[in-house]
């Protein structure tokens, strides 16, 4: 790969979800993963998107710089933003030199050689929870565990903060019991500032039949919200946040 190109699908501005403050959002293109509820699909495919250079992304970043104040910055999202990491390791650089607060959302599956530099230019990691151990996470993600527990060692090392997600999947691991494990897992880690639980939605369907790729999860329902607060309080309350 020519590390001064990559893949992204799209930009959003303004976002205020994925990361603190105002931020840019970059979704960079290609996954090794097969999570059972991608609603992404359409990321897996490496040259999916528009090709552009580290300076032109960072450029489209930059322009949006006045409005990230002392909170926001960009966040790189995909896909698997790893999956791309000398690309992505040039943008970051160029953004951490100007002063860009940045935002890694990732499941930590990538090239190791790369992981120490992605991380001294990483200011915040919004990490995709997978499982809690290497069987969980084969069965969500379909292949074997490779490099994330490395880049989770990592991160703990350089004390890189971290907000964790994990999508609760009806029927999979929306149990209190699969909570207590979950909790025993976080309670290992450092320098957390927050877990949330997402409910497993069914709006990447369509994506599915477009492509014409078996979903894994075409019938199954969406995660009911109010359960999940409701584990996400039991959560919070077996991390001794409430
Ligand atoms: S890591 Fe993200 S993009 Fe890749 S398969 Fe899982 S949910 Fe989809």
């Amino acid at each position: 790969m020519n590390p001064s190109k990559g893949y992204i699908s799209k930009i959003e501005s303004f976002a205020t979800a994925d990361g603190p403050g105002i931020r840019t959002v970059v979704f960079l293109s290609g996954c090794t993963l097969r999570c059972l509820y991608c609603h992404n699909p359409d990321m897996w495919d490496p040259k999916n998107g528009v090709s552009i250079t580290s300076e032109e992304l960072f450029q489209r970043i930059r322009r949006f710089k006045p409005y990230y104040k002392e909170k926001g910055g960009v966040t790189f999202c995909g896909g698997e933003p790893l999956f791309q990491s000398p690309f992505l390791l040039e943008v970051m650089k160029l953004c951490k030199a100007d002063g860009i607060h940045v935002t890694l959302d990732t499941a930590g599956v990538g090239n190791p050689h790369y992981f120490d530099e992605i991380l001294d230019h990483t200011d915040l990691i919004l990490l995709d929870f997978k499982g809690v151990d290497a069987e969980s996470f084969e069965r969500m993600t379909q292949v074997k565990e490779s490099s994330s527990t490395l880049f989770l060692e990592k991160a703990q090392a350089k004390q890189v903060k971290l907000w964790i997600r994990y999508v609760i999947v009806p029927g999979e691991n929306d149990t209190l019991e699969y909570m207590d494990r979950l909790a025993m897992k976080i309670k290992g880690l450092n320098h957390i500032e927050k877990v949330e639980l997402l409910p497993y939605h069914t709006l990447g369907n369509v994506k599915y039949e477009k492509l014409g790729i078996e979903n894994p999860l075409k019938d199954a329902d969406g995660m009911d919200k109010d359960y999940c607060k409701y584990l996400q309080d039991y959560l919070n309350e077996q991390l001794g946040w409430q």
